[in-house]
Formats: C-alpha cells, sequence, structure tokens
C-alpha cells in the first residue's frame, strides 16, 4: 500500500514506547559517559506513562491523537531539556496530521518537517552541536530526498533509518558545543550523543511501524 490508516494508527506510538523501555539502561549510560546520565530514566518515565494510557495497544487511538497524548506528557513529566524539545517533536507532528485520513508519503514528510520545525523553533543549536539535531536533520532530508529520486513510501523509510543510523553514529565524531557535555570540550568526542541516539531509535521505531502498516 501507499498510505496507512491515520485513524487507526495509535499502534505506532505504543511500539515506540516499547523501544524506550527497552533502551532505558542503554541511553543512560550513554548520557553518563558525557553528562548526567538521566536521559534514559527521564525518557523511559514519559514514555512508560504514555503506554500505561494507551489502552490495548494503542488500538482505537489515531496517529494524531497517540503523538497528542505522548506529546503532552512528555512537556509536562520530564524535566531537562529534552521534555520541552521531544514534547515540542510530538506535539507538532500530531497537529500536522490531525485532520488526515490517509497518511502517505509526503504527508509523512510534512509531519517530520513540522517536528522538526517546533525543535527548531526552541533552540539556537546549529548543525554540528552534537545534538539530536544531528540526527533529525539529515534523517529528514534523506527521507526527502529519496522521495524526490523516486523511492516508494516503504523504501524511503529504508533509506530514513539508514540516514538515521549513520548520522547517529557520526555524532560519535563531533565535539558538543551546548548542554552538560560541552563543558568537556575536545573530551566530548568519542562518545555518542544520548538525544542523538534517542532520536535515532525514534526514528526507527517510527519507520518500523510504518512499514508494518504499509505492508
Ligand atoms: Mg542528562
Amino acid at each position: 500500500m501507499k498510505t496507512f490508516d491515520q485513524q487507526a494508527a495509535g499502534r505506532v506510538i505504543y511500539e515506540l514506547t516499547a523501544v524506550i523501555q527497552k533502551n532505558r539502561d542503554y541511553l543512560s549510560e550513554i548520557d553518563g559517559a558525557t553528562g548526567d546520565g538521566d536521559h534514559g530514566v527521564n525518557m523511559n518515565k514519559g514514555f512508560t506513562k504514555c503506554r500505561e494510557q494507551l489502552e490495548g495497544g494503542g488500538e482505537g487511538r489515531s496517529l494524531s491523537e497517540a503523538m497528542d497524548l505522548l506529546g503532552d506528557i512528555l512537556l509536562s513529566e520530564i524535566g531537562g531539556s529534552m521534555g520541552p524539545l521531544y514534547g515540542t517533536f510530538f506535539m507538532e507532528m500530531a497537529e500536522n496530521i490531525g485532520g488526515k485520513a490517509q497518511i502517505g508519503a509526503e504527508d509523512f514528510l510534512g509531519m517530520l518537517k513540522a517536528g522538526l520545525a517546533g525543535i527548531r523553533a526552541l533552540v539556537p543549536t546549529e548543525i554540528g552541536d552534537k545534538t539530536l539535531l544531528d540526527v533529525l536533520v539529515p534523517s529528514v532530508a534523506a527521507f526527502e530526498t529519496a522521495l524526490a529520486v523516486g523511492k516508494d513510501f516503504d523504501a524511503a523509510l529504508d533509506t530514513l533509518k539508514v540516514a538515521a543510523a549513520e548520522s547517529r553514529e557520526a555524532t560519535k565524531d563531533m565535539v558538543a558545543k551546548v548542554g552538560r557535555a560541552s563543558r568537556l570540550g575536545e573530551r566530548s568526542r568519542g562518545f555518542y550523543d544520548a538525544g542523538a541516539t534517542s532520536c535515532a531509535l525514534i526514528l526507527a521505531s517510527l519507520a518500523d511501524s510504518v512499514q508494518a502498516l504499509l505492508r
């Protein structure tokens, strides 16, 4: 199929919550190398609360409703910088697709761009500062390029996943310019960025779940 039914796709977010739960310790371990080590715990807290409220595995909720719920929980329940950033990301994406019945590749691209714009409006972070934007920006761009060269939705999601993994890997060689890790200067090189890592996990999970709906 070329599109999926937005109104019955709440499961996409339910599946994402499991990915964050599974990676709780890993994300905190990465954060602990250059920061305060709370990223996995914070993320798990918000995503677990969302999971508990998505009755029946998200069935009966639209993707927009499920993302709105997640965004609201992240904005209100998670401290630090990541709650507002991811909260805004999911709220903006929810709003972008809220009125649509079916989601095709161009709709999905528009949704990702809306989420990205929401984050960029909050932070002055540049590409190369070693943050989640170093995954989100190239991944969305890769998805857009894949569509521009004629790949279908499913194949472009494969491209998105590859870009997310590769760009996450690339953050290891970057020097942190913002956040707690920036205090380390050059010594932040050689470690993954925690936000970039959770962003790559989120994008891969969204892509996997949407591909399952398309097939
Ligand atoms: Mg932290």
